[in-house]
């Protein structure tokens, strides 16, 4: 059985303010929406920073107010972290590349957050690392870059969608504290971007 919104209030009640900060500003977006109103009031009572308190807040509206779509466009409209250029819409992709030594290959999959041409640079890059570097070991080596390259031959074609990619949508729905107290941070934002990392790539590295 779900726990009820006081016994929400009451486990949050005993959290120290570093993990409710934490809860507030990593996990939200899995939260349901009795946990955030119990999250807001603890957050609110303990007069923690108001950024965090309007993360959560942009967080239990964005359903029905449009508020996460609004902050995705507004990262969008951001100059590109690697070009610097901002003529063209932000998205985000993953790029695959392997690394093999001996018997030990590792496939990574990272995060970018880019305008389409230095999405397609990131893919070609990456190709070129596992080109050089990805076969080099027994057994990964035999198919784990092969894997790499028709992953990242997969993501490529999604690089100039006009749409929202959902990398983006996660990455936004998961830094909605960190995005919106930074909008006026050019420099904080282009650091955030340039090492963005998702929830469900954590998993799987
Ligand atoms: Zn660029």
């Amino acid at each position: 059985m779900e726990p009820t919104l006081e016994e929400l209030k009451n486990t949050y009640s005993k959290f120290s303010d570093e993990a409710l900060i934490k809860l507030a500003t990593k996990e939200a977006s899995s939260l349901r929406k009795d946990a955030l109103i119990a999250l807001l009031g603890e957050l609110t009572l303990r007069n923690l920073p108001q950024e965090v308190i309007d993360g959560v807040l942009l967080q239990l509206n964005y359903g029905n107010e449009g508020a996460l779509e609004n902050l995705c466009n507004f990262v969008r409209q951001l100059p590109c972290p690697r070009c610097g250029l901002d003529d063209k819409k932000l998205n985000a992709n993953i790029v695959n590349s392997v690394l093999s030594i001996i018997v030990w290959s590792d496939w990574t999959q990272e995060l970018r957050i880019a305008c389409p041409d230095c999405l397609d640079l990131y893919h070609s890059k990456g190709n070129l690392f596992t080109l050089f570097c990805g076969w080099w070991a027994l057994p990964g080596g035999l198919y784990m870059p092969l894997l790499a390259f028709w992953g990242n031959y997969k993501q490529k074609k999604l690089n100039h969608q006009p749409s929202t990619s959902p990398f983006l949508i996660e990455y936004v729905s998961q830094n909605l504290g960190k995005i919106k107290s930074n909008k006026k941070n050019p420099k904080m934002l282009k650091a955030m971007l340039s090492n963005a990392t998702i929830k469900s790539l954590e998993k799987t590295n």
